[in-house]
């Protein structure tokens, strides 16, 4: 990932252009991308990995891959491995990897200097009796009882804490700050909690852990990071981030920077949510091609390349905003046009019958893989008496404009030849079965004789003894009905769910060469879109292919009918 990694300006790399210039942090930019590990990354952070990995490069710097994994109860190494892949799966490779739980010794070293310089104590108030003692927007604070405890019984209360002497809840340690600042995270906030909970990485060895706040800027402090940038609901946290460095006289200080968080239209970016439709299967884990992970997305088809473009489009603010999906879904269109090799499926396929072309004729067409590409090459598609061709292609009374098949009229089709349709064939029910047609020998690639009207309609068809069939074809909609999803009803987003996100195709017909199709190939179906193989589902017996997206934007049209 290094052609495209020039971009466009924004106000962070304004900043460290100012700080380069004033040869602040020795000339060094060092960034993190900070994952909790409780849950899979999804494109909201993709948009922090790109800007954090993506100002490392351009600067000449360094970033690194930090869990901060300081809440155990919701925490799991299956959430750390993922996140490992997805950034490189992204296209970017962190230069060091930390864990904040490796910190644990040194950061209960500083809550014992915070002790000792008289800013910290412990309190024995509850979690409701902190609620109630912290005053509102517009009324100050009270005091705890404890805060003016000495020195001496903090740092005993403190390792008693440490050591198991209090249950769950049963202490907090606080640092001392002020109980009437106007901004209420300054109120003593909390900086150590009870809690015995088995943590991934270092057991039961603690039962005592960092808040995030006191945590993170620590963290970030440890591993010299000049510029620390994390999303806006953070900016009120900042005078807290930067008071734990200045009390702590820390070596370095770096700087926090908030910018707006990435929001989707149509689905959802919070990991709790997220975790609430896997757990209660609404969808098929967090791999499901309908979700908004990063797996999620790669399982569909959309390429790493897009979701980057994604993230570059749409800049870097502080304005909070929503992105519609349509504009993900045009940079997945734009990046896979260029390089996906183009064939033809049948997805709800109707039988033709050529009556004049030979029973035991068959035809290898040359094709080309790609319209505007000749380096893609050629491929042979058999052409025969016995095709098939969408339903959707054929109108026994059609509307006006219909330039596909209907009785009497003429069609092209795609590479091959002019057919026109003398007779439709039908079941008891009255569901049409077959179409006999004929052909125009003199029509074929795209020839039209003297004496014949240009034919409107191209269709696309696959030949009906050679075509294959051992596959399935999943076609995906938006996994939600409503652009914001919950905002309707605050207490049940899960309401506005698209019941209709998953169609399953069983009964295709695909051209012949798509049989020894890779996992994880991508391809454009003409007429249909892109699609792509399954490397969940797909086995040596059975091919899954995944519709990625459409060729158009068909959505806005249907929602907005
Ligand atoms: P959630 O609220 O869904 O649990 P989170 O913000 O708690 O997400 P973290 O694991 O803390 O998830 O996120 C890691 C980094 O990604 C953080 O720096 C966070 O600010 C950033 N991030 C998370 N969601 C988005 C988003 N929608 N857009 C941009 N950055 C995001
Ligand atoms: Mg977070």
């Amino acid at each position: 990932m290094t052609e495209e990694t020039k971009t466009s300006s924004n106000f962070v790399k304004n900043i460290i252009i100012k700080d380069l210039a004033e040869h602040k942090n020795n000339g060094q930019v060092i960034t993190r991308f900070p994952p909790e590990p409780n849950g899979y990354l999804h494109i909201g952070h993709a948009k922090s990995v790109c800007l954090n990995f993506g100002l490392a490069e351009e600067f000449d710097g360094r970033c690194y891959l930090r869990f901060d994994d300081t809440n155990p109860t919701k925490e799991d190494v299956e959430y750390v491995d993922s996140i490992k892949e997805d950034i490189n799966w992204l296209g970017f490779q962190w230069d060091n990897l930390y864990f904040a739980s490796d910190y644990y010794d040194k950061l209960y070293e500083f809550a014992v200097e915070l002790i000792k310089k008289g800013l910290a104590y412990v309190c024995p108030l509850t979690a409701e009796q902190m609620r109630e003692y912290r005053g509102t927007l517009t009324e100050p604070g009270i005091n705890s009882p404890a805060r003016d405890s000495s020195v001496e019984e903090n740092l005993r209360f403190f390792e008693a804490m440490k050591n198991g002497d209090f249950a769950d809840g049963e202490r907090v340690l606080r640092a001392k700050i002020d109980m009437a600042a106007p901004n209420l995270n300054l109120r003593d906030p909390v900086i150590y909690r009870i809690r015995r909970a088995t943590h991934h990485r270092t057991g039961d060895r603690w039962i005592i852990y960092p808040m995030y706040d006191f945590a993170h800027g620590l963290s970030d402090m440890l591993e010299n990071i000049t510029h620390s940038i994390c999303t806006l609901e953070f900016e009120a946290h900042r005078p807290l981030y930067d008071w734990y460095l200045d009390v702590l006289n820390t070596p370095c200080h770096p700087q926090q920077i908030e910018f707006a968080r990435l929001n989707l239209t149509y689905t959802i970016l919070s990991k709790r949510k997220l975790l609430e439709l896997v757990q209660d299967k609404h969808v098929d884990g967090w791999d499901d091609p309908r979700m908004p992970t990063i797996r999620g997305m790669r399982r569909r088809g959309y390429p790493a390349a897009a979701i980057r473009d994604l993230c570059e489009r749409v800049g870097v603010t502080k304005k909070d905003s929503c992105i519609d999906f349509a504009s993900l879904e045009a940079c997945v269109r734009e990046n896979l046009d260029a390089s996906a090799a183009r064939r033809m499926a049948v997805l709800d396929p109707i039988k033709v019958v050529i009556t004049n072309y030979p029973e035991d004729k068959t035809e290898e067409l040359e094709c080309a893989n790609h319209p505007k590409n000749p380096e893609m090459g050629m491929r042979k598609v058999p052409f025969a008496r016995k095709i098939f061709i969408e339903r959707a292609d054929f109108m026994e009374e059609p509307a006006p404009k219909y330039h596909r098949l209907a009785p009497g009229k003429n069609v092209r089709l795609r590479y091959a030849y002019v057919i026109t349709c003398d007779e439709v064939i039908k079941d008891a029910s009255g569901e049409i079965t077959e179409l006999r047609c004929h052909y125009h020998e003199d029509t074929k690639h795209g020839k039209t004789p003297e004496g014949m009207s240009k034919v409107k309609g191209i269709i696309h068809w696959v030949a009906s003894a050679t075509a294959f069939t051992n596959c399935e074809v999943r076609l995906y909609d938006r996994l939600f009905a409503v652009e914001f999803p919950g905002s309707d009803r605050m207490c049940d987003f899960k309401l506005d769910m698209n019941p209709d996100s998953l169609e399953i195709k069983t009964n295709v017909k695909l051209e012949p060469i798509l049989a020894g199709a890779p996992i994880e190939s991508y391809y454009q179906f003409e007429r249909l879109g892109y699609f792509f193989v399954d490397h969940e589902l797909s086995t040596k017996e059975k091919l899954i292919f995944n519709r990625t997206v459409s060729l158009r934007d068909t959505w806005r049209k249907i929602s907005k009918a």
